[in-house]
């Protein structure tokens, strides 16, 4: 994918910075793992510090100090997580912070301000997330409504996509942000088709496959793909949003899924659940207490080539901050070098056949 921000090679794992930062590892470390795609979270970041104070300060990137590419969500996951807290209706959603309560109104048209506010690369329409489980008729009038979002979306963003912070840099003079729809239905085989041929007919430049990774069961997660990913273009990017499991991501690259995104390496690292070639282990365990190797012998990442699970597992027990940049570290190099090893693959495949 050439993005205005950086050729991202795909297949690609896209590692999940919330609040303008992926927790607990600065910029030129992410940098030094490769990471060519970082996402940032619409919604946490319209409440905090704001869109437009992210505006003012030049944009995302220039604020976060990242050069290269970033992919925002639409903020319609978060909003529709706070179960509690949402009123919805065709025109938007209402609903209330976690951070202090105060009400706030989510469209189509003002997840694309937003998001044309931090300047992303790539934006995502703004959906409703179709929570598991869901009957028919419920999955039915959740698709209706985000393919009527979508068309907003896309109307509001063509219109309005010159204000993006950096559009008017000679540097990235006819370097154009995209838009992706994102398919929902459902675990229903029908509305996921009707979802996916309706979205193609609007022409996006990529397309997501979200309202995965919900709480269903995984054999689950792996047919709605398996059933989506051939009536999305295969000439254009295919997104699987929320996932997954070292094998995960390998199953679904297999699959033909172009990029992916989930917390689990970073959420993991900070409990101590590292990710090696031998499996998971859990680095508090204490028969890692005097173990002098490397967290993953197979890994050469800058946590593997220089500390011990011995000082890792001390970190974590005396709670230093370290801990959860050394660890996240190790898990993220791990999830970029299995990418980069399906690449390798696909390549070598390509070059026999
Ligand atoms: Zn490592």
């Amino acid at each position: 994918m050439i993005l205005p921000h950086a050729v991202v090679e795909t297949p690609v794992f896209m590692p999940v910075g919330t609040a303008g930062s992926v927790k607990a590892v600065p910029q030129h470390l992410l940098e030094e793992l490769d990471a060519r795609i970082i996402l940032g979270n619409t919604y946490h970041l319209y409440l905090r510090p704001g869109h437009e104070l992210i505006r003012r300060m030049g944009g995302l990137h220039r604020f976060m100090s990242w050069p290269r590419a970033i992919l925002t969500d639409s903020g319609g996951f978060q909003v529709f997580s706070l179960n509690e807290l949402r009123k919805i209706s065709e025109e938007g959603v209402e609903f209330r912070s976690h951070l202090d309560g105060s009400t706030h109104f989510f469209s189509p048209e003002h997840s694309m301000d937003v998001q044309i506010a931090l300047g992303s690369d790539i934006s995502m329409a703004f959906d409703e997330c179709t929570e598991y489980p869901a009957d028919y008729s419920r999955a039915r009038r959740s698709l209706d409504l985000t393919l009527k979002w979508a068309a907003r979306s896309k109307e509001h963003l063509e219109r309005h996509k010159h204000e993006r912070p950096w559009a008017q840099s000679s540097d990235f003079e006819g370097k154009t942000p995209s838009l992706f729809g994102i398919v929902q239905g459902g675990m229903y085989k029908d509305l996921r088709r009707e979802s996916a041929e309706r979205l193609v007919e609007m022409d996006f430049p990529g397309y997501a496959i979200g309202g995965l990774s919900v709480g269903e069961p995984r054999d689950l997660t792996r047919e709605v793909i398996a059933e989506t990913l051939p009536l999305l273009p295969k000439d254009k990017p295919r997104y699987v949003m929320g996932v997954g499991y070292p094998d995960e991501i390998v199953e679904y690259s297999a699959m033909g899924v172009d990029m992916m995104d989930c917390v689990l390496p970073t959420r993991a690292a900070r409990h101590g659940l590292l990710f090696t070639s031998e499996g998971r282990l859990n680095i508090k365990n204490k028969k890692f207490a005097e173990d002098e190797g490397p967290v993953d012998p197979e890994c050469g990442c800058l946590v593997c080539r220089r500390y011990s699970r011995a000082y890792l597992r001390h970190l974590m027990a005396a709670q230093e901050p370290l801990s959860a940049v050394l660890n996240t570290l190790h898990n993220l190099a791990f999830y970029l070098e299995t990418m980069r090893k399906v690449r390798e693959g696909i390549e070598a495949v390509a070059e026999v056949s």
